[in-house]
């Protein structure tokens, strides 16, 4: 890279942290600051935000840097007009107008998508997902969401809530989910739902390799997978009900969507020998035409440290090129 070479800033701003960095149009973050969110009240937060803003572009001048910022985020985002609308994570936290606060202090043009949208760019333009026009981005971690390729594009729905498939029903009467509902993917599926299941479901299974994990708050969902693997009974219940979820999930979307490709990505999907499993389901339940049209069930290549940067960069290309 020469030092004139332009670069696009991205933001991503995560339930914990703010990642803000400079990403190249080859894909490579070259620079980068973390910074803390405080989401204690929407003042606080608002300011923890647009603070470190200011603290990152005040390093920038001279810099060679593309016209558009790009902002992914978690939770509902109005992406036509730029704004946050909040997340169910944060009930009572109002809207935070990106756009209307931040084009005009920078004079940039500012994008403005959900984090899972903002992956699902990034794997459309840098990763996997530059082999296929019609492609699911699927992230599993502390909760689900997807994000559809169709015909070469982004789906974003009438609202901008396309995707969000961690509500998908897949059974009745299951623990209630943080959507109110009781039949949702998410609760069986998800990083979250997992750990709350070994929690809950351990007083009858008290002899399970997973209590001191479970008792000391300690448990991720690799430990449950591995635990089902060496034959732990709590943890298979729980493994066998998360591919069965996901898998009714996965078959639906396959049979609705046609895609060529389902790219996983999040923290739960690090492990090769439960994808081998949850293919499997998918391939067998689906349709036989979709089903054989899906060239490929695969983990992302993009890494969980740099995707969210370059899906807020990736966001920015997509905003330009939309205009
Ligand atoms: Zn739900």
């Amino acid at each position: 890279m020469y030092p004139d070479d332009p670069v696009t800033i991205g933001i991503d701003i995560g339930a914990t942290k703010i990642l803000i960095g400079s990403v190249t149009r080859e894909g490579k973050v070259v620079q980068q600051r973390r910074y803390d969110i405080d989401l204690s009240t929407e003042t606080v937060l608002k300011s923890s935000i647009y603070d470190s803003i200011d603290d990152y572009m005040a390093g920038q001048p001279g810099r060679n840097v593309s016209k558009t910022i790009g902002i992914g985020v978690f939770g509902h985002v109005d992406y036509e007009h730029g704004k946050w609308l909040g997340s169910m994570r944060l009930p009572g936290m109002s809207k935070l107008h990106f756009r209307e606060d931040l084009q005009e202090k920078y004079g940039f043009d500012i994008a403005v998508d959900n984090d899972v949208h903002a992956a699902t760019l990034a794997e459309m333009y840098l990763g996997k997902g530059r082999q296929y026009r019609n492609f699911l981005y699927v992230n599993i971690g502390t909760g689900i969401a997807a994000g559809i390729v169709s015909d070469g594009r982004l789906v974003r729905g009438a609202v901008n809530y396309a995707g969000e498939i961690g509500h998908i029903f897949v059974g009745k009467d299951m623990e209630p989910c943080m959507c109110g509902r009781n039949w949702c993917m998410e609760t069986a599926a998800s990083g979250g739902g997992l750990i709350r299941r070994a929690s809950s479901w351990l007083s009858d299974y008290p002899d399970s390799i997973l209590a001191p994990l479970i008792q000391s708050g300690t448990v991720v969902s690799m430990d449950i997978f591995l635990a089902a693997r060496l034959g732990d009974s709590l943890a298979k219940k729980i493994y066998k009900e998360f591919i069965w979820s996901m898998g009714i999930g996965l078959v639906n979307l396959v049979n609705i969507l046609n895609p060529e490709a389902i790219i996983m990505g999040g923290g739960v999907m690090q492990d090769e020998w439960m994808l081998k499993e949850l293919s499997g389901f998918v391939y067998q339940n689906a349709a036989k035409v979709p089903s054989s049209a899906l060239r490929e069930i695969t983990l992302t290549e993009l890494g969980p440290q740099v995707v969210g940067l370059l899906g807020a960069a990736c966001l920015a290309w997509n905003y330009e090129g939309m205009k």
